[in-house]
């Protein structure tokens, strides 16, 4: 399997270390709001990671933290931790929050078919490791400690800058003015490992004992700590949006390889963000969507995946709902062709050289840095071969899906197979309704009814429904 690696700015094999499994680091989320499109967008990625390595023999092993304390609301060490901000926000306490965003996150991944890591590490559960992990840096020297906090002292490790591919001299131009500078840190690049409970933080309500007293890890600190407890202290792969490369990564390495004199890393993998409408997402815009969301416009939750996995993951994609409305219509049809093939099996269960002549095509997108659109368009071309039998189509599709999960073969009523004609009726009766023409309104439901469908009016518009669910 060859990946881009933002490391050396190649794309690069990754051949496990220990000649047997990937190790394999995924950073996970911030457990202080709800999960939107482009943190599935990310995480599906992560999830074809996952599945491409055992496609193509190799067996891995995936760890994912998620992050339920440290994470100040700038990525950088000034504003607030953004759990404590969340929890202020919904009125609840920081616990009750990363439970409930927790549990949002998961059951946004199973809805897009990413499988579950091997370990799910959270933060606050890993403690001691983050405390075990700060004692080496301290006495190693590259720690040095102020009223607020402990800082990480950049200026000591050489190599401090090698992803971003950025000196530290250029770096300080970069540092953003932040809302809060402890006057006793160092170098602006230096980052916190340990926050004290003291000064704004006095009141922080999580926080835990340590020998620099009461207080609460920084964020970077728990990737170090849970990769090197779940994968040792140099690991294979490594993940996270292009967002992470410049602080969180940078300062993951750094970290690492001061307190074990190793590299920490072999392979780093970054994948691109998704836009909306051309701009960042953010709930200020409106343009912050959810799984509900997408759910809510009749698009299946894989038919957002089928759209993410047209983009190579190292490109920005824009999302726009016209875009996935046609990859919905364009994943059902997919569907129907392949629910369609009959399944007579022949005497003879070998592939046709023309079948494995797909197969091949296929593999070698994958392994080419995930070259999914290929894949993808293999399995059209595939689909529309009159020369491999339906029996072949069939193989070759639950083969492809192991990689793709797109749940193909798979025979459901939860996918939206609601026809154009009948969304079509449903407008109109919204239409008709907004000009109070209630008669007509009355009639246009009648004739969706006819169709074998319900449409129901909820606070957000309406949904509609198969009749027989
Ligand atoms: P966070 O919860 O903000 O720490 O983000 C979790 C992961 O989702 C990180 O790897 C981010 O880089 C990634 N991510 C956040 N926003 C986006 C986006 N708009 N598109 C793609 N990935 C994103
Ligand atoms: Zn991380």
């Amino acid at each position: 399997m060859y990946l881009y690696n933002t490391l050396s700015g190649k794309k690069e094999e990754v051949v496990p270390i220990n000649g047997k499994t990937i190790s394999f680091y995924a950073c996970g989320p911030t457990v202080y709001d709800f999960t939107h499109i482009g943190h599935i967008r990310s995480y599906i990625y992560n999830d074809i990671i996952r599945r491409s390595f055992p496609y193509l023999g190799m067996p891995i092993k995936h760890v994912m933290n998620v992050t339920d304390v440290g994470h100040l609301s700038d990525d950088a060490d000034s504003g607030e931790d953004k759990m404590e901000k969340g929890a202020r926000k919904y009125g609840k306490t920081v616990w009750d929050l990363a439970r409930f965003y927790t549990d949002f996150f998961f059951s946004t991944m199973d809805q897009v078919n990413n499988l579950r890591p091997d370990v799910v590490a959270k933060a606050t559960e890993h403690i001691p490791e983050m405390i075990d992990l700060i004692t080496i840096l301290v006495e190693k020297k590259f720690a040095y400690e102020t009223e607020e906090a402990l800082y990480f002292d950049v200026q000591k490790f050489a190599g401090y800058g090698k992803l971003s591919h950025q000196p530290l001299g250029e770096k300080l131009k970069g540092v953003r003015e932040e809302v809060y500078v402890d006057p006793q840190k160092k170098h602006p690049a230096d980052f916190a490992l340990w926050f004290k409970r003291v000064g704004r933080f006095k009141d922080h309500t999580m926080y835990w004992q340590s020998p620099w007293g009461d207080g609460f890890p920084g964020w970077h600190i728990e990737c170090s700590a849970m990769s090197m407890k779940y994968l040792g202290k140099t690991i294979d792969l490594h993940s996270g949006g292009i967002d992470h490369i410049p602080v969180h990564h940078e300062n993951e390495i750094a970290q690492s390889e001061a307190a074990n004199g190793v590299p920490f890393v072999k392979h780093w993998t970054h994948f691109y963000f998704l836009q909306v409408d051309g701009k960042k997402m953010s709930k200020s815009l409106g343009n912050f969507y959810t799984i509900d969301d997408v759910k809510k416009h009749n698009i299946h939750p894989l038919a957002l995946r089928f759209l993410f996995l047209q983009a190579h993951y190292r490109q920005l994609l824009n999302f726009t709902w016209q875009a996935a409305e046609g990859a919905n219509e364009a994943y059902l049809k997919l569907k129907k062709l392949v629910l369609g093939l009959d399944t007579i099996v022949p005497k003879n269960k070998d592939l046709s050289v023309q079948a494995q002549a797909y197969k091949k095509t296929f593999k070698d997108a994958i392994a080419d840095d995930l070259q999914l659109p290929i894949a993808i368009a293999t399995l059209w071309t595939m689909l529309k071969d009159n020369q491999i039998n339906n029996f072949e189509k069939r193989t070759l599709v639950a083969d492809f899906d192991q990689v793709l999960g797109l749940d193909l073969l798979k025979e459901n009523n939860t996918v939206n197979t609601i026809p154009k004609e009948v969304q079509e009726l449903a407008e109109q009766r919204k239409q008709a309704k907004q000009e109070k023409q209630y008669a007509k309104a009355d009639d246009l439901r009648k004739r969706i009814e006819e169709k074998g469908y319900k449409v129901e009016d909820t606070k957000e518009g309406y949904v509609i429904q198969p009749a027989t669910l």
